[in-house]
């Protein structure tokens, strides 16, 4: 554990749902843990005891990426973790992946509706026809444009055109829609649907403060996760987007919540002390921002310049597009508030300097 894991508390220590298992967080809500076949190697999967329509059954949050691997975990856990209880609905709180691969599947084995925001549902549609506008050639000429010239990079870039289309094959054709402030009743409790933006196009985290429950309970997502910190890059889709600062002031939007409110992150394990964490994501993209300015008041730089300002370990090709999106991410926010400006050099590389 780093020091800042430390300032967090694990009230279930080390202890990870067996493969195919789940572990039982509180009355009627599973922990699951399914591997993903990334350098991020899992995804946590809530399981919510339900009634929808007069039925009783489960309610699945989030599904995983779809590979033979994950279909056959879910066996393992429909066959020992559901009582012979159906999936009655399946909750996504974003397009991701790892996150709405198993949407279609589940969705079609059980007759379950998948629930999502509109604008995550409607990107995924786009992503998963692999079309000309989204991934591929147009990526590589925006890495391009951001002064990536590794071959190798771009080429990868290139070939992983269809990578959304592999892990998630399908996206339901119809869905029920996920709103900032809904409240969904979700096994006789109410939930409250929170929006975050900048992580993908409009993520939803749910909260329950049931009085029924020992504490207050947070689905963060991929928006609040105790170990790593959440992707937020720039795409091509939006190049003059500012991500990094929608992520921040979504960030806002959990403060009000008890200090002891469990969260119950996508990656990682359940934890308290979600005040903490927000400060500490905070610091780290603040200590990200003078590291960028810093460099960009030296000389002009451009996105690819700062990859090495902001992660001094060797990445691999997969690591270096993230960290090429995180880098313009950083620009962008600097930018947008006029602290760098932003000039194309002969090539039609866009470089930063100090406004
Ligand atoms: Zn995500």
């Amino acid at each position: 554990m780093n020091t800042l894991e430390e300032a967090l508390h694990y009230p279930w220590g080390a202890q990870l749902p067996a493969a195919g298992g789940a572990l039982q967080l509180a009355p009627g809500l599973a922990w699951l843990r399914m591997e993903l076949p990334f350098a991020l190697n899992h995804i946590n999967l809530w399981l919510l005891r339900d009634e929808m329509d007069g039925r009783t059954g489960w309610s699945v949050i989030d599904t995983c990426v779809d590979s033979p691997q994950s279909r056959a975990q879910w066996e393992q856990v429909i066959a020992s973790q559901m009582q012979g209880l159906p999936v009655l609905r399946v909750l996504a709180t974003h397009m991701h992946p790892d996150h709405l691969g198993l949407a279609h599947w589940l969705g079609e084995r059980f007759s379950a509706p998948l629930w999502i925001s509109m604008s995550d549902y409607l990107m995924a549609r786009l992503a998963v026809q692999q079309q000309d506008s989204f991934g591929g050639q147009a990526t590589v000429d925006f890495f391009a444009r951001h002064g990536m010239d590794n071959r190798q990079v771009l080429k990868a870039v290139l070939d992983r055109k269809d990578h959304y289309a592999q892990l998630v094959p399908k996206v339901p054709s119809q869905y029920r829609r996920l709103q900032d402030g809904q409240m969904l009743s979700l096994g006789g409790r109410q939930w409250r649907c929170i929006s975050g933006f900048g992580h993908s196009p409009e993520h939803m985290a749910l909260y329950c403060e049931d009085p029924g429950l020992a504490q207050p309970l947070l689905i963060s997502g991929d928006m609040v996760l105790p170990r790593i910190s959440t992707n937020i890059s720039l795409y091509e889709t939006e190049p003059d987007g500012n991500p990094l600062q929608l992520f921040l002031d979504s960030l806002e939007k959990f403060l009000p919540l008890p200090e002891n409110t469990l969260v119950l992150p996508s990656h990682g394990r359940p934890f308290v002390g979600l005040h903490e964490r927000i400060k500490q994501l905070r610091d780290h993209h603040q200590e990200r921002l003078e590291e960028v300015m810093q460099a960009c008041r030296q000389r002009a730089q451009c996105a690819a310049d700062i990859v090495p300002v902001m992660f001094r370990r060797e990445l691999d090709l997969h690591q270096t597009t993230f960290a090429l999106g995180e880098s313009m991410a950083h620009l962008n926010l600097l930018w947008h508030t006029g602290a760098l400006r932003r000039e194309a050099d002969a090539h039609g590389v866009l470089r930063f300097s100090a406004a």
